[in-house]
């Protein structure tokens, strides 16, 4: 979720958005993403957005002391010059840190079990009908962007695999994010060329399950602080999220 500063408070310095460190090593996550794709997708595209926020934020003090999500869900609040480049930028931050937390070394614990295990199998009929479903719309996205394991904050709470195009969040869709797979190129091709599919496959034994497990917990209700401001389904137009399944 969004990172901001913890630079203290004070009146003649605006608060800056700040690039989060990895929760790992550059290499923690061999041979699932090599090293110099992980570092590289850090330091150069993560580090970029964070750069450029920044800089477009400079000059609008009422926009300074806001949370990369705030931004993304409050585009209406940005002026109209600014918008499409906020939304680029916001969104790419947000994605990316969420995107960092919801992986983790190989390692014992990565099990998927408890109310998230079954509210899974409720929506897919197991984690296999989870992955053959976001392998499909990973498939279907054609062009950059993000596939999610999400749940709607409309009243349902049912699982969802969504993708969204470029940068853009299901927090914009009225959609919880539970988990993320960056579906740019610039994810996976040093090691997968335009094998994304493959990526795909390889990225399941990665996934952070305590964590998307915590997230789940977290967002049994939508929660006001993210309800807030959300813009009515479908009301963006160009910014849709392609639904690939409805939880009965
Ligand atoms: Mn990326």
């Amino acid at each position: 979720m969004p990172h901001r500063t913890s630079l203290p408070e004070s009146a003649s310095m605006p608060q800056l958005h700040l690039l989060p460190p990895l929760p790992y090593d550059y290499a923690a996550l061999e041979p699932v993403i090599d090293e110099r794709t992980l570092r590289l997708h850090h330091q150069s595209h993560h580090a970029g957005h964070v750069r450029a926020l920044n800089s477009l934020l400079e000059g609008q003090p009422q926009l300074q002391g806001r949370s990369a999500l705030w931004l993304l869900l409050n585009l209406d609040k940005v002026p109209r010059a600014l918008r499409a480049a906020v939304r680029h930028h916001a969104g790419g931050h947000v994605n990316h840190s969420f995107y960092w937390s919801g992986m983790a070394p190989r390692g014992p614990s990565a099990r998927l079990d408890g109310p998230l295990a079954d509210a899974v199998a409720r929506a897919f009929g197991s984690i296999e009908g989870l992955r053959l479903e976001f392998g499909m719309a990973v498939r279907k996205l054609f062009g950059p962007g993000w596939a999610w394991l999400a749940r709607d904050s409309g009243g349902s709470g049912a699982l969802r695999v969504l993708t969204t195009e470029q940068h853009l969040n299901p927090a914009m869709h009225a959609h919880v994010p539970l988990l993320a797979f960056d579906c740019w190129e610039h994810a996976h091709y040093l090691r997968y060329e335009n094998r994304r599919l493959e990526a795909l496959e390889a990225w399941w034994s990665i996934v952070n399950w305590p964590e998307v497990a915590l997230r789940f917990a977290l967002t049994w209700r939508p929660r006001a602080a993210d309800a807030r401001g959300l813009p009515a389904r479908g009301s963006r137009p160009g910014s849709r999220v392609a639904e690939t399944r409805t939880e009965a």
